[in-house]
């Protein structure tokens, strides 16, 4: 056999989800370092944590810029960036609904209209003054918060691939609950593809609906059943639409996005749940390089024509 099938699989409990590291070869250093590098990015951009530089930007809002590191200014400039470009769908100055919402958090409960409209106010890019010079972010009225859920796994994927390569590794699955990238040619098949599986919106975490087979891409998956609440028969999940300050309602279940950039993926992501099915799909095959599956509310499958069917069901990525 010239194929490698050994694989070393290491796991982590962060942010707030299960890391999983898979490598082929036995390499402890490039496992520590992934662990150091997000252990040092939940300092940095955790909105749970007061002292991250993240809660010091939102501490300030109203008051004063605060002067952030390189690494915070970037991802910052790029979520703002993605946020003017989807100002009705993708925002990540949501902070102030996210946590009146409390999705995730427990304790959640459906927020008083006041209360929404209030915090409506608080979610202008417009608001947000970047300075380039001094590294600094201000958001100009005092309750506004950025908060980076939407978007900071998928920076941080990219990252650690690239830093993995840094270190001569050929070959490595990064999986920051759901969010995955895969990194080289898979050692296991002769031709170094990957078969991905996409999780089944209906089942717990880890039970695939379908699955792809692949070159080394990222697969970014958002749904609405992980994280959501339930009062008198109606469901109320965690992406929130800055139109109305609700969770968004359409007949997405769940989406995942495969493309190259992981970042890119997680802002796609959150734009097709908006979207739609149809008009997500059409967006998506608008795009050179980037694929969807679309699991809709009636658990039907769609998918971007990039994507074929294969006999034994499996989709094929070309
Ligand atoms: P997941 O947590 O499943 O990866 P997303 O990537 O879509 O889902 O991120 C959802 C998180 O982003 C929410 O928990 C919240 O912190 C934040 N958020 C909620 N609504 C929006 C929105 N419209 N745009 C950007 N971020 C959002
Ligand atoms: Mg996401």
């Amino acid at each position: 056999m010239h194929t490698k099938s050994k694989r070393y699989v290491s796991q982590f409990s962060m942010m707030g989800t299960i890391i999983s590291l898979t490598l082929f070869e036995q390499n402890q250093d490039a496992v520590e370092s992934v662990y150091d590098y997000l252990a040092q990015m939940d300092r940095v951009f955790s909105a749970n944590r007061g002292d991250s530089e993240l809660s010091r930007i939102n501490q300030q809002a109203g008051v004063a810029p605060v002067t952030v590191s390189d690494t915070a200014y970037g991802l910052i400039q790029d979520a703002i960036h993605y946020t003017r470009k989807h100002a009705d769908s993708f925002n990540v100055l949501m902070g102030p609904l996210v946590k009146l919402w409390k999705i995730g958090f427990g304790g959640a409960q459906v927020p008083p209209k006041t209360e929404i409209a209030k915090r409506l106010t608080l979610i202008h890019s417009a608001d947000v003054v970047l300075n380039e010079n001094e590294h600094s972010v201000y958001l100009a009225q005092a309750g506004m918060q950025l908060d980076l859920g939407a978007i900071a796994k998928g920076y941080f994927a990219d990252q650690i691939s690239q830093q993995l390569q840094d270190q001569g590794i050929t070959s490595a699955i990064i999986d920051l609950g759901g969010n995955v990238q895969i990194l080289g040619t898979n050692p296991a098949t002769s031709d170094g593809r990957w078969q991905i599986g996409i999780q089944d919106p209906q089942q717990q975490r880890g039970r695939p609906r379908l699955q792809v087979q692949a070159p080394a891409k990222t697969f970014v998956t958002s749904g609405i059943r992980e994280r959501h609440f339930e009062i008198n028969g109606r469901t109320y999940h965690h992406i929130l639409d800055p139109q109305t300050g609700f969770p968004v309602t359409n007949d997405v279940q769940q989406v995942t996005i495969i493309t190259d950039n992981s970042e890119l993926a997680e802002v796609l992501s959150t734009v097709c749940f908006f979207k739609g099915c149809e008009r997500g799909l059409a967006m998506v095959e608008g795009r050179k390089d980037v694929e969807a599956i679309f699991i809709d509310q009636t658990n039907a499958v769609h998918h971007t024509s990039g994507l074929t069917v294969t006999n034994k069901g499996v989709f094929s990525y070309e």
